[in-house]
Parts: C-alpha cells; sequence; structure tokens
C-alpha cells in the first residue's frame, strides 16, 4: 500500500485566519450595516504604479509578435532582470554578480522550495512569533524544528544561545508579525554565530524596502561574514504591490559551501530541474520596478502604507500601550489591555469598535496576550481604527 507523507499529519490546523473569517461572517450577519475596520491580514490595497502597468503592457504586445515573442525562459530568472536586481543591491553598496541572483514567484514559493538544499536531518530555529509557513514547510518535510521564543524584554529580537546549536536559522526582518528590526550588531552576533557553528541562515526580507532608517540593516549581505552563511529571500509584494502578480528573489552567493558542495551550484541544479522559469511578463513588470521611475512610483505607495503605520503607532503612544514595531515596518505588535488574550481582544475589538486586527497566539505560543495590526489597509480605514481605539481604550 502506497504510504504518504505522514509528515502532514503531524502539521496543526491552520485556524488562524479560519477563524478570523468565521467571526466576521457571524457579526456581519447579526449586523448587517456595519461598517468593518480591516487591518488584519498583510496584503497590499494599493494598484500596481504606473511604470509597471505599462511594461506588462509592452511585454503583452511583444508575446503577439513573431519576433518579439518569448517562450521558456531561463530558469533561474531572465539576465535583464538578474542584472536590474544585482544593480538595486550594488547602490546600497552590496556587490552581486547576477548569477547569484535567482528570480523567483514569490517569498512563499521560495520558502518552501529552498530546503530541498538541506538533508532531511538537519535541525531548524525559528523564533516565535513566526511566519507561520516556515514551521509548517518544515514539518512537512520531517525536520527537527527548534523553536527560540522571544518577549517583550528583548524587543522580540532574540540573541544566540550557544547551547542551542542548529543548521538552518530563519530570520525575518523586519518581522511579520512583530515589526521588530534588527540593528546591525544585534544581527551580527547571529551571522557570527552561524559562521562559527557551519549554519546557514535563511534570511526573510520581504519587508525591506519599509526601512528608512540608515543605521538598521536593508539585506543580511551589509554585515561581515554573511556571504559565507546566508541566504536572502525577498519579494516585491509588499515593495511594489505584486502580491497577486508574483515575483521574487533569492540571493545565494557563489562563496556559500558546505561539506564539499556549492550551494549556489545546488540551486541551480534545482531551479533548472523544477521550474521553467517565471513568466516574461511578469519579469519585464518586475524590471520596472527597479528602474529610477520605477522606484520613485512605488515609493509613493509604500510612503501610504508608512504613513499608516505611524498613524496607529501614534494611537497606541496617546493610549499608553506597549507596543513594537510600526517604525521601519508595516506591523504593529501590541499588548492587549487589562490582560486580555489574544482572541477576547479580537471580539472586543470587532463587537465594540468595528475593528479588525490579527490575534498574536496565531504567530506561536509567545504570541498569546499580543496582538498584530496591518499597515496595509486603506489610508481613511486606517485613521478612523485610530481614532475608535483611542476612543474605546483611553
Ligand atoms: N515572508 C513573510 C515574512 C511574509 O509576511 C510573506 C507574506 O505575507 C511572505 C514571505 C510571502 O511573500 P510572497 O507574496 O512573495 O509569497
Amino acid at each position: 500500500m502506497l504510504i504518504p507523507n505522514m509528515n502532514y499529519a503531524k502539521l496543526k490546523d491552520s485556524y488562524l485566519f479560519y477563524n478570523i473569517a468565521q467571526k466576521i461572517k457571524a457579526y456581519s450577519s447579526k449586523n448587517p450595516n456595519a461598517r468593518l475596520y480591516r487591518l488584519g491580514v498583510g496584503d497590499v490595497t494599493l494598484p500596481l504604479c504606473e511604470v509597471v502597468i505599462k511594461s506588462l503592457h509592452e511585454a503583452v504586445d511583444d508575446q503577439a509578435v513573431k519576433e518579439r515573442f518569448h517562450g521558456y525562459m531561463p530558469e533561474c530568472g531572465a539576465p535583464f532582470l538578474r542584472q536590474a536586481i544585482a544593480r538595486h543591491y550594488a547602490q546600497r553598496g552590496i556587490s552581486l554578480s547576477e548569477e547569484e541572483v535567482f528570480v523567483s514567484s514569490g517569498a512563499s514559493d521560495e520558502l518552501g522550495d529552498i530546503i530541498d538544499l538541506f538533508d532531511r536531518d538537519t535541525s531548524v530555529l525559528i523564533m516565535e512569533p513566526a511566519y507561520p509557513a516556515y514551521v509548517d514547510a518544515n514539518i512537512m518535510a520531517g525536520r527537527k524544528i527548534i523553536r527560540l521564543a522571544s518577549d517583550s524584554s528583548s524587543g522580540f529580537l532574540p540573541e544566540p544561545d550557544d547551547n542551542i546549536i542548529a543548521d538552518v536559522i530563519y530570520i525575518c526582518s523586519p518581522n511579520n508579525p512583530t515589526g521588530a528590526v534588527f540593528t546591525r550588531e544585534k544581527l551580527q552576533k547571529w551571522v557570527d554565530y552561524a559562521n562559527n557553528n557551519g549554519s546557514i541562515i535563511l534570511f526573510d526580507a520581504a519587508y525591506e524596502a519599509f526601512i528608512e532608517d540608515k543605521e538598521l540593516p536593508r539585506s543580511i549581505f551589509e554585515l561581515d561574514g554573511a556571504d559565507t552563511c546566508s541566504i536572502e529571500i525577498c519579494s516585491l509584494s509588499k515593495t511594489a504591490g505584486f502580491t497577486g502578480t508574483r515575483l521574487g528573489y533569492t540571493v545565494i552567493p557563489k562563496a556559500l559551501e558546505r561539506n564539499g558542495m556549492n550551494l549556489n551550484a545546488m540551486w541551480v541544479r534545482n531551479r533548472t530541474t523544477k521550474t521553467n522559469g517565471v513568466s516574461y511578463i511578469i519579469q519585464k513588470g518586475a524590471a520596472a520596478v527597479f528602474t529610477p521611475e520605477g522606484q520613485e512610483q512605488v515609493h509613493r505607495s509604500l510612503a501610504v502604507y508608512k504613513n499608516n503605520a505611524a498613524v496607529l503607532s501614534a494611537a497606541l503612544d496617546k493610549i499608553g500601550l506597549w507596543y513594537c514595531g510600526g517604525k521601519n515596518a508595516p506591523y504593529i505588535w501590541m499588548k492587549c489591555p487589562h490582560g486580555m488574550t489574544s482572541w477576547e481582544f479580537f471580539d472586543y475589538l470587532l463587537n465594540e469598535i468595528q475593528v479588525i486586527g490579527t490575534p498574536g497566539a496565531g504567530f506561536g505560543e509567545c504570541g498569546e496576550g499580543f496582538f498584530r495590526f496591518s499597515a496595509f489597509g486603506t489610508a481613511d480605514d486606517t485613521t478612523e481604527a485610530a481614532n475608535r481605539l483611542i476612543n474605546l481604550l483611553k
């Protein structure tokens, strides 16, 4: 009898967004005229910028003309996009060759696929609260997961512990869900730990574009020694509104080797076996993001989300509740008032002021008692939600 991958039986049902949807449905059927203020999910609300749309249209037209038509694209990414991304890093002082940049269909796809590079027996360290896909992808692969809980005393930025040795370390900065951002000094400790122990860091930089503070690292490759211990996974989803368009990129330095194997060469082998590349049209749209005009336009949308984060942070400052994030990050992670659990606070906000956030308990046990707001809502909803929070909680 065929035996399926029994690791799937170890996955916990993902109740978080299902439960949220059920609670909203129940509330809306009882209160059909109620207007809801949605600051829950991390999906963008602004459209793609003009240069991206123009480039997508032109690429569609190319596909209608024999001389400009494109069939299969190179598996690791079109040279024009790999070069544009490498140049983008160079502008920030990080020197990469185009072969170190891999184009993907998004960070989620890549986070799931990249663990193919590691032996089944490797252990993975996941700092919690965490983006749920890190845990689930490794449960599916049957890996040993070491959970490193963090709390408000460290600003949800845990430090390495030499008594806990892991082969693969997930770091997300700016963090989803906490909005916490590693300083150069704190991130350097993880890079040094990884190099000392032969570990590899999977650095999720999906929210790097939200970093304004020049002192904070936007890429792990800004740190000394990162090229011998790190892989960076990035995405245009939140940077440029590509959540529904799908484009990401991954940097694997040629200097990254373990046990006589070169990780960059392994990933080339993986991609050339398991994908036929990302669509020409989407890669053309993505390339427009990296033009001066594209950067100017995506930063206009980012400014709206950053302002939303500032509005929510100002409301929590006024109320006097503990929170982190909201600066250099699109998430605000707050302590629930009056000792409420995450779900009690969710119900309270929905019933009293029709504001929707995400219960922190959904991101790991240490998220209990905390609550996440997303800055990706509309400016109007965010301002109204912030006023309602002040009136309810002050
Ligand atoms: N990594 C983090 C931390 C995220 O929050 C998300 C999406 O919310 C992703 C990765 C996935 O991004 P993508 O849309 O590129 O798959």
